[in-house]
């Protein structure tokens, strides 16, 4: 049986509850256990797949096909294994299970109530993962903030828990946020003092806190702390602003944060952390020797977590090529064939944003033509693969009009088309194509060079697939199909011919890149951009001393 430990939150939301809950596995992973996370949200959907991303950011996809919240990306990047369905539970899933098994007569004439229906429900999937004996830590993230009426059944089930378990297997850390009085210009702690407070009503006991600042904690103020929240000045963690979420793991490893919880659950005979192509990366991503500029065009950049996984996948990506790669969000509702020059001109590759729906798809389609008719590198992902295919219908193969039927059902030339195994389908939770699947890719393609293999396997979350009615008219205008899924010949690639490196995936790769793998698509993507902006370069030089002479 594994340990596990707690994450609960207070304060405020958006501490990063997910960077903490992340460094710290990385932290005790790189000591020799084998860990992961989980997170417990509070929400009544069943889960985010139906949420917008405005909403909650970006939906992330396991390899088992759970549309899952963005949290568990961080843990993928950081532990560098995969998650799955049993990773992420929300109170809608908890209550499914609860009344399912009510309908079914399963409680024997009992009244089901929170405690102790819903709360058993909650803690026999904390305790899940840590059952399949494959690890010796499970970090759980309570999502939300401690005192919202919503996440009380979760903070409860801890306390049983911990009530439960032997003292050294089990424990709960913190995250709070001291804030900065500019006017007074000091740290205060009243608002962690009272969070704690909250949970102690609550029957938790904080073993760790730690603090979110923008300016170091004195050992006077972390006494404070101890005091009044008591645990022991050593519990308590002071967690500085980063330049960068992948600097925490280090911060945190200097304020002894694994240390204190190693002691705590009793785990003796640990190695020293082996961080060594941790480091590796940040040193390649903290001294960059180039700079791309990078268009993302999307529909939700108002929102950057709706773009989780693709900038850090670009982050990734840009360390290995120590280039840094500079995000510039173009809204595709606003780009029209008469700006989109004035709007592009000065970036260095193109990335067409998944989406769903018809809002901002022109611009998409525009922004595509731009990148195809001026060899500017270009990666489409999903529906930006989809926005590829539907520009070099309309304006190399001349189907006018040519669409998708997701916006448009009468289009003539339907070049996108729903999956037949789609057509039935009438519920919208988790009925996508969704996790892994298999693709082939075909030797001597953009493709092949990139991933350096012909047999691949990446995440899908999409309904409508490139339409095989007219695989021949574009293979032979030169957008290729390169990659094709070996059971059903589902298109899962399409590169253009004669470009210098124009692809595009229906598959979402940004999900499967991590620290230390990070995406080859995007390592290649950031190469070609790099390539294209010392091109655009020294043609600029070339013609500055062209006309000096
Ligand atoms: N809306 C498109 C589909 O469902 C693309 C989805 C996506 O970009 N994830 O096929």
């Amino acid at each position: 049986m594994a340990k596990f430990i707690f994450v609960t939150g207070g304060v405020t939301s958006s501490l990063g509850k997910g960077i903490i809950a992340a460094s710290l596995a990385k932290l005790l992973q790189s000591r020799g256990l084998k860990v992961t996370i989980q997170k417990f949200d509070p929400y009544i959907n069943v889960d985010p797949g139906t949420l917008n991303p405005y909403e909650h950011g970006e939906c992330y996809v396991t390899d088992d096909g759970a549309e899952t919240d963005l949290d568990l990306g961080h843990y993928e990047r950081f532990l560098n294994i995969p998650t799955s369905q049993a990773n992420n539970v929300t109170t809608g899933r908890i209550y499914q299970t609860v009344i399912n098994k009510e309908r079914e007569g399963e409680y024997l004439g009992k009244t089901v109530q929170v405690i102790p229906h819903i709360t058993d429900e909650i803690k026999r999937r904390m305790l899940l993962l840590g059952e399949s004996g494959e690890y010796d830590i499970v970090i759980t993230e309570i999502g939300g903030t401690v005192g919202d009426i919503e996440s009380l059944p979760f903070v409860e089930a801890v306390r049983q828990l911990q009530w439960e378990m032997p003292e050294e297997d089990c424990m709960v850390v913190h995250l709070t946020l001291i804030p900065y009085l500019k006017a007074a210009k000091e740290l205060k702690t009243k608002p962690t003092q009272h969070s704690v407070r909250l949970l102690s009503q609550e029957g938790v006991h904080p073993n760790v806190i730690v603090c979110r600042t923008e300016h170091p904690l004195s050992d006077e103020l972390k006494r404070k702390i101890a005091l009044f929240c008591n645990v022991k000045p050593n519990a308590v963690i002071e967690a500085i602003d980063a330049s960068t979420i992948y600097e925490v793991p280090l911060k945190m490893l200097q304020e002894g944060l694994d240390v204190i919880v190693l002691k705590k659950l009793q785990i003796n005979g640990y190695a020293a952390p082996e961080l060594g192509k941790w480091r590796a990366f940040l040193d390649k991503l903290n001294y960059p020797k180039s700079r791309v500029t990078i268009g993302l065009i999307g529909k939700y950049i108002e929102l950057q977590d709706a773009y989780k996984s693709i900038l850090e996948a670009f982050v990734h990506a840009g360390a290995v090529n120590q280039c840094k790669v500079q995000i510039v969000n173009v809204h595709s509702e606003f780009i029209t064939d008469d700006n989109v020059s004035e709007k592009l001109k000065d970036l260095d590759g193109l990335l067409v944003a998944p989406g769903f729906g018809s809002r901002g798809v022109e611009g998409k389609i525009i922004a595509v033509k731009y990148a195809r008719e001026n060899q500017m590198p270009f990666f489409g992902i999903c529906l930006g693969m989809q926005m590829a295919v539907i520009e070099f219908a309309r304006n190399v193969l001349g189907l006018k009009n040519a669409h998708s039927t997701e916006m448009d059902t009468a289009t003539p030339y339907p070049v996108i088309a729903l999956m037949e195994e789609q057509k039935k389908v009438k519920k919208k939770g988790g009925t996508m194509r969704l996790g892994a699947y298999p693709c082939t890719i075909e030797e001597g393609s953009l493709a092949n060079k990139i991933y350096q293999s012909t047999e691949i396997s990446e995440r899908h979350r999409h309904r409508w697939e490139f339409n095989n009615q007219y695989i021949n008219d574009f293979s032979q205008a030169g957008l290729v199909p390169s990659g094709k899924n070996p059971v059903n010949g589902l298109v899962e690639i399409v590169e253009l011919k004669n470009h210098p490196f124009f692809i595009g995936v229906q598959y979402h790769p940004e999900l499967k890149s991590t620290v230390e793998n990070p995406h080859p698509l995007f390592v290649n993507f950031v190469q070609a951009a790099k390539y294209f902006a010392e091109m655009k370069a020294s043609a600029k030089s070339a013609k500055m001393e062209k006309e000096t002479a």
